[in-house]
């Protein structure tokens, strides 16, 4: 079997067009893709992983809280319980698989795009939009303290809607 790098099937991942492209270079089935995926990390591709991991990463890049992939789950007739699906995305996140976003104390996104990139919060819609890295520029870094160095730099701009007057 062809080891495929998390990488490139985040990007076959990508847009209306992933069943061309770069997709043609995996196996072609998404329940595959998963596999390979979880054991190129090092997890043991479970059923309910696999079935999580299909939920999550069939169908291109996006931003799901805990909530959110349970009750997919649940309508996809995934037998499995709220506690599993924190676990399993608190796994996703540690092997890098996912990324997390914590807009604010109660509400922590899990994002399938892994690269460097940052988001517009839209308040009282709940909504998670991609930022393109190179549209931010952070003008100065604060000096870590000692013994420290700044792992990443997550900008998250919130967003209302203008109020008409
Ligand atoms: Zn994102």
């Amino acid at each position: 079997m062809t080891p495929s790098r998390t990488v490139v099937v985040a990007n076959a991942m990508e847009g209306p067009e992933r069943r061309s492209g770069a997709r043609s270079a995996l196996t072609g089935c998404p329940w595959h893709d998963v596999k390979s995926m979880l054991r190129d990390v090092g997890l043991r591709p479970t059923r309910q992983r696999m079935a999580l991991g299909w939920i999550l990463f069939g169908k291109g890049d996006r931003h799901i809280t805990a909530e959110m992939l349970y009750e997919e789950a649940t309508k996809a007739k995934v037998p499995v319980s709220l506690a599993t699906v924190y676990n399993t995305l608190h796994q996703f996140t540690d092997v890098g698989l996912l990324r997390q976003v914590a807009v604010d104390g109660s509400k922590t996104y899990f994002d399938t795009n892994v690269s460097q990139h940052h988001h517009f919060f839209v308040e009282g819609e709940n909504d998670l939009l991609d930022i393109p890295n190179t549209d931010v520029v952070v003008g100065k870094t604060p000096i870590p303290p000692d013994g420290y160095e700044v792992a990443r730099i997550d900008v998250v701009v919130r967003l209302r809607r203008k109020s008409r007057t």
